[in-house]
């Protein structure tokens, strides 16, 4: 079985066996996927065509015999000399001692070196011994412990005694479709290719392989979400959401329309909706999540909107209030700060359905809250509400259907393996009339200027936010920081302007109520670590400084630049930064070419990273061991096409081509009930 221990290999033993599993490497399954990260290229060249420093393989006859040169402690160097053809030249090794006796006089040899043109001369790296099979050598990641030969060793004897129970884990349909190599074929030649292009093909299967079974695996989820079983019907009146939408003090942009539509088709199926509603910050979705909310109530639904903070809760609820003004929708606002009678009175409503829809934080769906009617949940901002946060509604017997808006763009490669059991929406275009913000690049040195030119802007009765990094490793530094350059901010614009705080020591009532004086225009000048990063509406703010800018994310600082601009003035974001390598020069000065979310995401995930779009570790991101998302994007578009129609297709588990898919995808996930 390849799910055996390490050490069924022979030569494996308990010490060995430990050196193995620091590699992460304890079945023999791993082992044989334990992919090398390059391969150098051994293959025998001439001696006529070799550049001078080009890294070769030379193949010849030894005619001299070995001489070690010691130097100095433990230095050494080796040298012998070789014969190709009728050329001889001088072979060196420097430290390795102990190869003198793999050199034998007369006989072939085969070296890996760097090749010195100039004095005709190879520096050798590796003895490849007379008989090298193929002509790129794996390069393995190894410790002190394992050796890249060792490991060679380990790998090729495992093919030899278990190769033949590597199974085909593809259905054939597949295979020959993409015309992809056989699977046991492939794992031997991801790591003794003889040919790039065999290389090549070796790659393009496992990398399809490893994208078409995780995909099988959320698709699955998500059909089973979709089940009739679980989902419920929101028939909403047609017509008196068409005369809301009407009604509105504006029109919805095509992409309005567009989602609207999408979620209202949703509602009509009986089928559990999770959808993504994805748009940039200021794209409009509130007014989207007002439509959904109006379309639920008029079926008899009631529904909630989840935020993450108690003042996103409040101007959340006062824009519904607005949009739903004349209409008859009994709201509510139910956070943890709502007084214990108040609360109670709530509760009882919410149970007898006296109300239509609540808007709070978390607490909206903690112990003792219950719903007569619970049709439609909506959560901004999702990323921060844990999986078991909406799993505890699913316990009280609730299946409303979800929406969770983001305003974090996520790439399409991202969206598709981080959110695969979702549909998503996305709001692709701006309301008309907006008043682009622009971004500025500068050094620290230029600080001084910039808290000049913001003070004029404060003296014209605008407001400001600074932003200083988050310090990952250290809490108290990062606080201390924010601190310090409060201080000096305060020496700076007092007695002028007053100047506020805000950082995570700080207990989140008393961040409300700074937040809630800023809004109010009682605090000019904010300085914050990223907090305020979640959606509050402050449109007389007009200036977002953020200093050490090349610490963030481009996601995130594009989130931090949606906090202005919101208003009819003019608005700037000031970036901060002294990048010390190109890459970080290239990604402050995209910040300042665009204001298109979603490119700026994209470019993070290429520059970064998957993690670092999210600007945090974003749990359940899956591992690929030979995959990339982005390199690979295309095989991760066909993957999920075929994971997808695979799951149309009616009892595809019962059809004998799928049977080593199935057989495959059971063992590696024994929890999973979808197969049955
Ligand atoms: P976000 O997507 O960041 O949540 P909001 O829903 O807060 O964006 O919308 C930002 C602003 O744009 C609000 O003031 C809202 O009233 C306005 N708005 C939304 N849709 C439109 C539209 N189609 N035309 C004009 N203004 C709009
Ligand atoms: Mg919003």
């Amino acid at each position: 079985m390849l799910q055996e221990p390490i050490t069924k290999l022979s030569g494996v033993g308990e010490k060995r066996a430990q050196a193995l599993a620091d590699l992460g490497i304890e079945t023999i399954e791993n082992l044989l996927n334990y992919y090398p990260f390059r391969y150098d290229d051994i293959k025998e060249r001439n001696l006529a065509e070799i550049n001078d420093q080009e890294k070769v393989t030379i193949k010849g006859v030894v005619v001299s015999p070995p001489v070690v040169n010691r130097f100095g402690y433990k230095k050494s160097r080796l040298q012998f000399r070789m014969m190709q053809d009728h050329d001889v030249f001088s072979v060196s090794f420097f430290n390795q001692p102990y190869l003198k006796d793999k050199i034998v006089l007369s006989e072939d040899i085969a070296v890996f070196g760097k090749w010195d043109g100039k004095r005709k001369s190879l520096t050798g790296m590796k003895i490849l011994g007379a008989k090298q099979e193929g002509d790129f050598a794996p390069i393995y990641h190894v410790s002190k412990a394992v050796r890249q030969q060792t490991l060679v060793d380990l790998i090729k004897k495992a093919f030899v005694h278990f190769g033949d129970q590597i199974e085909e884990n593809l259905p054939l349909s597949l295979i020959e479709k993409y015309r992809l190599m056989e699977k046991k074929e492939a794992m031997y030649a991801m790591h003794f290719p003889n040919t790039p292009e065999e290389h090549h093909q070796a790659k393009r299967r496992v990398v399809f392989e490893e994208f078409f079974l995780f995909q099988m695996k959320i698709q699955g989820l998500k059909k089973e979400e979709k089940s009739e079983k679980h989902g419920i019907v929101i028939d909403y009146d047609v017509e008196r959401v068409k005369a809301f939408t009407q009604k509105l003090p504006f029109s919805l942009t095509n992409a309005q329309k567009r989602v609207t539509n999408e979620i209202c088709r949703d509602f009509l199926q009986a089928k559990h909706m999770q959808r993504l509603l994805q748009g940039d910050v200021g794209s409009g979705k509130t007014v989207v999540a007002a439509i959904a909310l109006y379309a639920a109530v008029t079926a008899g639904f009631q529904g909630a909107l989840m935020v993450p903070t108690e003042i996103l809760a409040q101007q959340h609820l006062a824009s519904l209030n607005q949009l739903f003004d004349p209409l008859e929708i009994h709201t509510a606002l139910l956070t943890s700060s709502t007084k214990a009678k108040e609360r109670q009175e709530i509760i009882e409503k919410l149970q007898q359905g006296e109300i239509d829809v609540v808007v709070g934080t978390h607490s909206l769906i903690q112990e003792g809250v219950d719903f007569s009617n619970l049709g439609l949940v909506i959560t901004d901002e999702q990323h921060r509400f844990g999986v078991n946060q909406r799993r505890g509604l699913r316990e009280k017997g609730f299946q409303p259907d979800v929406l969770f808006m983001t305003a974090t763009p996520i790439p399409r490669t991202l969206a598709i393996t981080a959110y695969g059991e979702m549909d998503v929406s996305v709001i692709d275009e701006m309301p008309a009339g907006r008043l682009p913000v622009k971004t500025h690049w500068i050094k620290r040195g230029q600080l001084e200027d910039a808290l000049k030119n913001a003070r004029i802007e404060l003296e014209k009765g605008q407001q400001m936010y600074v932003i200083c990094p988050l310090i990952e490793e250290s809490e108290s530094l990062d606080v201390q920081n924010a601190v310090e350059l409060y201080e000096e901010l305060k020496d700076f614009f007092s007695p002028d302007f007053v100047v506020g705080l805000l950082h995570g020591k700080i207990k989140a009532e008393e961040k409300e109520e700074i937040m809630g004086a800023f809004k109010d225009n009682e605090i000019q000048v904010l300085v914050s670590t990223t907090v305020i990063e979640v959606g509050v509406d402050v449109p007389n703010a007009t200036t977002m400084l953020i200093i050490d800018a090349d610490r963030f994310g481009l996601a995130q600082l594009h989130q931090l630049r949606g906090r202005v601009g919101r208003g009819q003035q003019a608005s700037s974001c000031i970036l901060v930064a002294n990048p010390k390598n190109e890459l970080g020069k290239e990604r402050m000065k995209i910040m300042t070419e665009t204001n298109n979310g979603f490119l700026l995401s994209q470019k993070d995930l290429e520059l970064r990273g998957p993690g670092e779009v999210f600007g945090f570790k974003q749990s359940g991101l899956p591992e690929f061991v030979a995959a990339d998302i982005v390199a690979d994007a295309n095989i991760l578009e066909v993957a999920k096409d075929e994971a997808q129609s695979l799951w149309h297709k009616k009892n595809w588990q019962l059809l004998p081509e799928y049977a080593g898919l199935l057989a495959y995808l059971k063992e590696k996930d024994p929890e999973n009930q979808f197969f049955d």
